[in-house]
């Protein structure tokens, strides 16, 4: 039987044939042997499913067509595609953050609606978990009354790491089902579950070889419709309280909370919100629960935290689909890879290209150097072994794809070589013009120099138009950003390679122009000239350390500056005073350049502006050496205390600003991509969303305001002409 209006919204077709109950472009439900009926979710002219509008409205279609058809005695639910459904759609949601919390209500309403239905059908459900089913599609299976999941699959609730929690009934159902610890945990870390881990939890009934999901999925239906298996009682569980009385839940909750909260930081609100909204609703039915998830959603939706925390995915699929673009403008795919030097870069690249599959050579002129390169690696997949993320066999397979030399040998095989020497453009000219006589004629090279200017190291080559900068950061196998950087005779098939072998090695790669610094390194010296001055007007260094990490950085300026090396920092600083001498070129000696010329080069040597030794595990431990105060006494005026405002913008604005630039000249293609480079490449919080985000989110009067109070401190403070317009226009970067 066909639902009273089939085609309501315009995107449902008629009914074709006899076992046909409904169909839309996003789902289909026929009625199999045995009165059976199957919901297939299989969205039109996408790879994936999802809970966009269309396919809610859809499925709300279909429940109408399901209660009236009249002889159903089951509910079988699948997927048509690789994926399950993928979670609702995130593009969506950005209409949200401007709304009212009563106008975000009925976005989870409409949906929690359709799955109250599903859950009161007359008859048993089971869901059939073929592949991925986050968000929303892993509460439509919570509100069937069975699960069976392939080994192949994946579940989880991921929405806290979007800022928000999940609102179609996750944090009612899944404390039911699985209790509230474990609950608790999936939904604060936001983790995809294997299908062992959800078997284990109970979050499934079943976990099945692929290709005996959908027989074990209606034998598991059939059970319930048969009796066998009690659906009524499952219900009963979902529909009541939490089993707990008042002295537990007091102790339990607050235990996780706290546990919750220390694990999440102060800037993410979202974790901490789920268990409160599990605890307020524990003695409550179904739909005073949902009633409260919807509260707490809306409250998370929202925050900034939340906008940022989407703007970050959104922007990061930006990224992707572009990074595909590239590669599927590659000429050839990069079966074979080399790298130049075998040094801390030179060996993480080597690593990151053996570990993801793309067999590379590894030179050095020195023996030594190849054997740490070997080392380095080593210790890495020697780690993966003993956390049981890879067999011995792999990690020798692996080490076995690298194959060091100190020689040319077999060069003419590569696609691609990466330039990792020492900084230096006399060593970088020689090495680069002697390898392009080794590599076949369409081989890309390209240099990971954080300073030196692709245009100018391209004038050592014949091909120069076979030639870009691959800029990695350190440590290489952890850091995901890659900046691909276009010299001026840079062709689009040695952009395009490089960028599909960024792919291949599993990084995020942002195209970028080339200028001294390149985009991160450009945005991040002014924020390094801001700190010298503060310390310059006597800021104490590791009260601006503390501010900054308040303010959401992993690490403050000083402890970074120690992390990226004195010594490099103060190199990297002359390249850009000279690039950029207007507002990059101090006129006072800074406390860095002070700490380095007195041989203190920060980690590398165990002391910089902090002191470091090797914990029990190895790792630099920081302490403070208030010798180092002495040493800074004659460039610093005497001591004071900053206010946390002044010093959150001295050193954001000159960064924010830089930034500004780089987009008006073209440096980098768009907001998104700027945003996430810095949160890829340096650990900007992910919860400010990125320089623009947050110059956003602040808004540009805030930014102008700090800008005349600090117009003292130099160009690097004043608003570019293009800032200063869309403040007029009250234009947003977003
Ligand atoms: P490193 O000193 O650790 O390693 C350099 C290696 O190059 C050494 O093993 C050395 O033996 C080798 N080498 C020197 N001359 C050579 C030659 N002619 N042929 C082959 N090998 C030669 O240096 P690193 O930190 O790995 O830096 C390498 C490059 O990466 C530099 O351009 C640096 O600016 C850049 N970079 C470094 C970082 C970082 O944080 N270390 C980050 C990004 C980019």
């Amino acid at each position: 039987m066909l639902p009273d209006d089939p085609d309501r919204d315009g995107l449902h077709q008629p009914k074709q044939d006899i076992d046909m109950i409904y169909q839309s472009d996003a789902l289909t439900v026929n009625r199999l042997e045995g009165d059976i009926a199957e919901l297939n979710f299989d969205l039109k002219g996408e790879s994936v499913n999802k809970f966009d509008q269309n396919t809610v409205s859809s499925l709300t279609a279909a429940l109408d067509a399901l209660e009236a058809e009249s002889g159903i005695k089951g509910l079988l639910v699948t997927s048509g595609k690789p994926v399950f459904i993928v979670g609702a759609d995130i593009t969506e949601f950005t209409s949200l953050f401007g709304a009212s919390k009563e106008d975000i209500k009925p976005f989870t309403g409409i949906n929690n609606a359709n799955f109250n239905r599903l859950a009161s059908l007359p008859y048993p459900s089971c869901a059939a978990i073929n592949g991925f089913a986050m968000g929303g599609g892993l509460e439509i299976c919570l509100a069937c009354d069975f699960r069976v999941m392939s080994s192949a699959a994946k579940v989880g609730l991921p929405e806290t790491k979007l800022g928000i929690l999940p609102g179609w009934g996750g944090t009612v159902r899944l404390p039911r089902i699985i209790g509230v610890d474990e609950a608790v945990m999936w939904m604060a870390t936001g983790a995809d579950k294997r299908a062992d881990e959800a078997l284990k939890s109970g979050a499934v009934d079943a976990v099945v070889a692929p290709e005996q999901l959908r027989e074990v999925a209606l034998a598991t239906l059939q059970g319930g419709m048969t009796g066998k298996l009690d659906y009524q009682g499952r219900r009963e569980v979902k529909h009541g309280p939490l089993p707990l009385n008042d002295t537990e839940a007091m102790m339990s909750f607050f235990t996780i909370k706290a546990m919750v909260g220390q694990q999440a930081g102060k800037n993410y609100p979202a974790p901490v919100k789920v268990v409160e909204v599990i605890e307020a609703a524990r003695g409550m039915g179904l739909e005073d629960a949902l009633d409260v998830e919807a509260d707490g959603f809306a409250e998370l939706a929202t925050t900034d935290v939340a906008a940022a925390l989407v703007g970050v995915f959104l922007s990061d699929q930006l990224l992707g689909k572009k990074a595909k673009e590239w590669e599927q403008k590659a000429d050839k795919k990069i079966e074979r890879a080399a790298v130049l030097g075998a040094g801390i870069m030179g060996g993480g690249i080597a690593y990151q290209s053996a570990y993801r599959g793309v067999p590379i050579k590894m030179k050095d002129s020195d023996q030594k150097g190849l054997d740490a390169g070997l080392e380095e690696a080593t210790k890495l997949l020697a780690t993966r072994v003993s956390r049981g993320r890879m067999s011995p066999e792999e990690m020798g397979h692996v080490l076995s794809s690298i194959d060091p030399m100190l020689s040319y040998d077999r060069f003419d095989e590569v696609d691609i070589v990466v330039e990792a020497v020492v900084e230096n453009p006399k060593v970088k000219h020689a090495v680069l013009a002697e390898t392009e006589e080794k590599i076949n004629d369409s081989a890309i090279l390209a240099s990971n120099t954080s300073t030196i200017s692709i245009t100018y190291l391209a004038e050592a080559l014949k091909r120069p138009e076979n030639f870009c900068g691959m800029h990695f950061f350190n440590p290489v196998h952890a850091m995901p950003l890659v900046e691909v950087i276009r010299g001026e005779k840079s062709s689009d098939t040695a952009i395009a390679r490089t960028v599909a072998y960024a792919n291949r090695m599993g990084k995020k790669a942002v195209v970028v122009k080339d200028c001294p610094g390149f985009l991160v390194n450009r945005v991040l010296f002014p924020y390094f000239g801001g700190f010298n001055a503060l310390l310059r007007d006597g800021a104490d260094f590791q009260a601006v350390d503390k501010v900054m990490e308040r303010w959401g950085w992993p690490m403050g300026p000083a402890y970074l500056m120690d992390v990226v090396g004195i010594d490099t920092g103060v190199h990297a600083a002359q390249v850009m005073a000279e690039g950029f001498p207007d507002r990059m070129q101090p006129d006072f000696k800074s406390a860095t350049e002070v700490v380095f010329e007195n041989d203190r080069y920060g980690q590398k040597n165990g002391k910089g502006f902090y002191e470091y030794v090797p914990d029990k595990r190895g790792k630099p431990k920081k302490s403070v050496n208030d010798a180092v105060y002495d040493l800074l006494a004659p460039v610093v005026a005497e001591r004071q205390e900053f206010e946390r405002e002044d010093i959150i913008a001295r050193m954001m604005l000159p960064m924010a600003i830089e930034m500004a630039r780089c987009l008006e000249e073209g440096i980098v293609g768009t907001p998104a991509e700027a945003d996430l480079a810095l949160v890829y490449g340096v650990g900007f919080p992910p919860f400010r969303g990125g320089l623009f985000r947050w110059v956003d989110t602040v808004g540009l009067a805030h930014i102008a305001e700090a800008s005349e109070k600090f117009s003292h401190l130099g160009k690097a403070y004043e608003l570019t002409d293009d800032m200063k317009a869309r403040l007029a226009a009250g234009k947003t970067y977003y």
